[in-house]
């Protein structure tokens, strides 16, 4: 067997990499804005890349603009602009980051954003429909929602084959004809179905590496904190989907990853704690957050993060590029629902999850800006305790806003929430 150190240029090639590939795209947004050009803004839930990269139209996602003024620690300069403007307190942070952005005319601390064109967005998140009036306000420019029948109950999906599956496809397809249409009126440029499938294929690598990846993080150690390089890998795929880079990318991270698990290299010195994470990250103090968790000796190995914020991806699915159109609004069908279950149906797929990854605790994170995300986490944990003897550690704060972010109590609940899976472990052992 290989020692762990035969291939040391390997290990951290991801992160390294998705970093360089992640300026690149922000460099090639604000070349794009510094020619004036206009680009399509999108959602994370749906990005529909696989046709907008068809029309070479830059693509934009405001919710990554946005928790990267939060990682950066300016996002309070922007929320105070916006509410100043006049938004509420209580909507968004992601909304009003953007808002405040487009009134500095893109202005954006790694770089400059280009204004909308166009904006695709689909129903996965209600407060999408209203941002994007806020462009449509603001820019008078085509706004294109995709409605992608969702979960009517959970476990009551239709699935492929089915008839009720083929009529919620055709229905997705149609309004892909739709934006293909209004793409072509403002570009200018005939729409190519052999480009889309050069697009698809390169997206089939993101596709088929992404539910690689997540499993390979049931290894012991755990070869990735699904927390902070799940956000660096989550903005490639994102920012990348349906591009060469993007697929190589996901190819050498599954080669990366799949190195440390054979050779036993983890993210901490010593994993003690296996836990999965629901909600959405607590960027005002993200490097904080994590450690007040790994000086525990705790990692993240699982998130749903990892499934919504994807759009999906989690979801086994290739694109057949014989049938592009009919697969791609397949596609859109089964990963758009995924992600939404994800979010709704969360205890279902955390008790999956857990059982799979080995975990030892799950900690909630409801925030005050995401109530798509957060509504339900409370009920959903209770439904999971029912289920499970499961170690839960329920905590509020924020992904944006730091007036509602307190370091010290959530250490004293995440301190307290690790002596109990210290005494559960003893008590573990002893019995
Ligand atoms: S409410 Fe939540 S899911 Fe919707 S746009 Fe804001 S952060 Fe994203």
């Amino acid at each position: 067997m290989n020692e762990p150190t035969s291939r040391p240029e390997i290990v951290g090639r991801g992160a390294r990499e998705g970093a360089r590939l992640f300026r690149e795209w922000f460099e090639g947004l604000s070349a794009a804005a510094e020619r004036n050009q206009t680009a399509a803004y999108v959602f994370v839930m749906g990005s529909l890349a696989e046709i907008l990269r068809v029309f070479d139209l830059p693509v934009v996602f405001p919710e990554i603009n946005s928790l990267q003024t939060a990682v950066r620690h300016v996002a309070h300069e922007y929320l105070n602009e916006a509410e100043d403007y006049g938004y509420s307190t209580d909507i968004c942070g992601y909304v009003k980051a953007d808002v405040a952005l487009q009134l500095r005319g893109g202005d954006h601390p790694m770089g400059r954003v280009p204004k909308p064109g166009l904006a695709v967005l689909t129903n996965a998140c209600n407060t999408y429909l209203k941002w994007a009036e806020i462009w449509e306000r603001m820019y008078s420019m085509p706004v294109v929602t995709i409605d992608v029948p969702g979960s009517r109950a959970d476990g009551t999906q239709a699935m492929p084959g089915s008839d009720g599956f083929e009529r919620d496809r055709k229905y997705v397809e149609a309004q892909l004809h739709e934006l293909i249409e209004i793409c072509e009126n403002i570009t200018g440029i005939k729409f190519d179905i052999d480009r889309l499938r050069e697009v698809l294929g390169h997206a089939n690598g993101v596709l088929r590496a992404w539910p690689k990846l997540v499993e390979l993080n049931s290894a012991r150690p755990s070869v990735f904190n699904a927390l902070t390089e799940g956000t660096v890998y989550l903005g490639v795929a994102n920012g990348l989907r349906g591009t060469e880079e993007g697929a190589r990318f996901f190819d050498d991270l599954v080669e990366e990853m799949g190195y440390k698990a054979e050779h036993g290299i983890g993210t901490l010195t010593e994993e003690l704690y296996r836990l999965l994470f629901v909600g959405v990250p607590c960027y005002p103090i993200f490097r904080r957050f994590n450690e007040m968790f790994s000086e525990w000796g705790g990692t993240f190995v699982g998130s749903t993060y990892l499934l919504f914020a994807s759009g999906g991806a989690n979801y086994p699915f290739q694109y057949d590029l014989k049938k592009p159109m009919e697969s791609l609004s397949a596609g859109v069908l089964l990963t758009v629902r995924a992600a939404m279950d994800s979010m709704f149906y969360q205890d279902r797929v955390l008790l999956e999850m857990a059982e799979r990854m080995h975990a030892d605790g799950v900690v909630y994170h409801p925030i005050k800006s995401c109530r798509t995300v957060s509504t339900g986490l409370a009920d959903g944990r209770r439904a999971l305790i029912a289920k499970r003897d499961m170690a839960t550690l329920f905590i509020e704060s924020d992904m944006m806003d730091r007036r509602v972010v307190s370091e010290a109590q959530l250490k004293n609940r995440i301190d307290a929430f690790f002596e109990g899976l210290a005494s559960r472990k003893h008590r573990a052992l002893v019995q």
